[in-house]
């Protein structure tokens, strides 16, 4: 971790070290070739399993990572938020049907294709659908809805909280903090007193 610093997704450490461990112990210090054994490795889900196989031996397994999900959603026109159930699993289904028609030995060109399409041609705020080599049978684009396509993630609705908050300062311009609770919101940060009413705050010096 020491290493790591600095670089951010720290996850990516923790997990990449224990499937480390995990080939070590259980596979003779190589990535398993096999899917299930490769997914059930810390860090490595359907698509990272699927782009590994793939792409390391031309295996005719899908990915389906941010790009692919875009991709797929404008050109077969599919509605709703990829991230539900329901509309990953028909895209994954999409993805499965694709592969089964990429030609022998091309595998690993067709996995970094999808993902490069997706970063450079039907981007996310401006797809070149003008220089797209796909744009015949493309049904978002037949039908403008490029743009609504795909849908985005449902507004979350965020709570609502109140708080009374105590400004305590001595002659000296020092002012009185306290320390959170070590879980829930801003843990273990030194904030003002807080208290949810005023009668709360009040029992404090009632007390
Ligand atoms: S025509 Fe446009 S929206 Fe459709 S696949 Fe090509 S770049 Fe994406």
């Amino acid at each position: 971790m020491a290493h790591w610093a600095g670089l951010g997704y720290y996850a990516r450490a923790r997990h990449l070290h224990a499937a480390a461990k995990l080939c070590v112990e259980h596979h003779a210090g190589e990535l398993p070739r096999d899917f299930d054994a490769l997914h059930a490795l810390p860090g490595i889900g359907r698509s990272t399993a699927g782009a590994i196989l793939s792409q390391a031996h031309g295996d005719r397994f899908p990915i389906l990572d941010g790009n692919v999900k875009r991709t797929l959603a404008r050109w077969h026109g599919v509605g709703g938020w990829p991230g539900t159930p329901a509309i990953e699993k028909q895209l994954w289904t999409l993805a499965e049907a694709h592969v089964a028609g990429v030609p022998e030995g091309r595998m690993a060109d067709y996995t970094q294709a999808q993902m490069d399409f997706g970063a450079t041609l039907c981007t996310r705020a401006r797809p070149a659908c003008l220089h797209c080599p796909l744009h015949d049978g493309c049904v978002a684009l037949r039908d403008g809805r490029v743009d609504a396509l795909p849908t985005p993630r449902p507004g979350k609705v965020l709570p609502e909280r109140e708080a009374v908050a105590l400004l305590l300062e001595n002659t000296r311009g020092e002012l009185l903090l306290q320390r959170r609770p070590p879980t829930g919101i801003w843990a273990s940060l030194w904030t003002l007193p807080q208290a949810d009413t005023d009668t709360e705050l009040r029992q404090w010096f009632d007390g």
